[in-house]
């Protein structure tokens, strides 16, 4: 019988033990702040910019949004980041993407300071995290790691399987795989035959935006499947895998919504409290 991994439970239990965590750093006098930039008015963004918001909200944590115009210069967008990186009271930054196509994501995310830094796309904490060293692991794989060790699912010695190789989802999950052990696959839009490769997945990890698009055929009994995709449909919000036909053989799922995506907002938190600590407890 395939178990459903509930990551917004999972989720609402961390919120919960960093709740108590913020209550304490209050205690002696320090409130952990987060700064979030936006540019233009990406419907989507907003949503998950709403939903960062309101994490803080619960959690205690003071938040700053900075939603900047559309047409904004690559220099104005350093300048903010710069401020905010030299601001004492401001522990963590997070650059909302994607941003506008004449702005140079790279240039922005170096510019956060890699102490404030919470996403992980700084390249100091990318290249720790592929040195295994102590860092800020991007939320999203950071997220899935948490959730297979919650449900106790063995890592070391699987074959995990990735679909998809953004820098924010599939490149910093291959490391954080690799780290625990596992023997990784990455497969993208040009590999060639699929299936060949989630055939052969213990642990199959699907990030690509097109809906349902792994079905049953494609996997094999047993498979772990943690879908991380978010597709708005007429129907609704699904995953990039076919959830009615592929739950019949998995040992493990994740539902979309309610899977991948609120763990992910509950690791930015932990990283933001992660930051506070590291810059003021010391
Ligand atoms: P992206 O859109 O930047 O890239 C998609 C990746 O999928 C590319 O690497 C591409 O090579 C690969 N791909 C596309 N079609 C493919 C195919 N037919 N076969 C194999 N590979 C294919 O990816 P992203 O930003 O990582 O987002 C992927 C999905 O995950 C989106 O639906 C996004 O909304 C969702 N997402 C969810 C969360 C969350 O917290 N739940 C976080 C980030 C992204």
């Amino acid at each position: 019988m395939a178990e459903i991994i509930d990551g917004k439970n999972l989720a609402k239990n961390i919120r919960l033990e960093l709740t108590a965590e913020v209550q304490e750093l209050k205690k002696k006098g320090i409130i952990p702040k987060l700064a979030v930039i936006m540019v233009g008015e990406d419907k989507a963004s907003k949503v998950y910019v709403k939903n960062k918001s309101k994490a803080c909200e619960e959690i205690g944590i003071e938040y700053e949004e900075y939603i900047l115009e559309e047409n904004i210069s690559m220099e104005s967008l350093l300048e903010l980041i710069d401020k905010l990186n030299n601001r004492e009271d401001v522990d963590a930054i997070l650059l909302q993407s994607p941003i506008p196509k004449h702005l140079d994501i790279n240039l922005a995310f170096q510019k956060i300071t890699p102490e404030k830094d919470v996403d992980g796309f700084n390249p100091i904490n990318v290249g720790k995290l592929s040195l295994n060293q102590d860092c800020f692991v991007s939320c999203t794989p950071y997220g899935i790691i948490k959730m297979l060790d919650q449900y106790k699912i063995e890592i070391e010695g699987k074959n995990a399987v990735i679909i998809g190789r953004s820098n924010i989802v599939g490149k910093p999950l291959i490391q954080c795989l690799l780290n625990r052990n596992a023997t990784v696959t990455i497969c993208h839009s040009k590999t060639k035959n699929l299936k060949e490769y989630t055939k052969n997945a213990d642990i199959l990890i699907v990030a690509i935006g097109k809906p349902k698009y792994i079905t049953e055929d494609m996997v094999k009994d047993n498979v772990v499947i943690i879908d991380v995709g978010i597709n708005r449909t007429d129907n609704g919000l699904v995953g990039d895998v076919d959830f009615e036909g592929v739950s019949k053989k998995v040992s493990y799922i994740t539902p979309v919504p309610g899977g991948v995506g609120p763990m992910t907002v509950a690791m930015l938190m932990n990283n933001v409290i992660k930051a506070t600590k590291n810059r003021k407890l010391k």
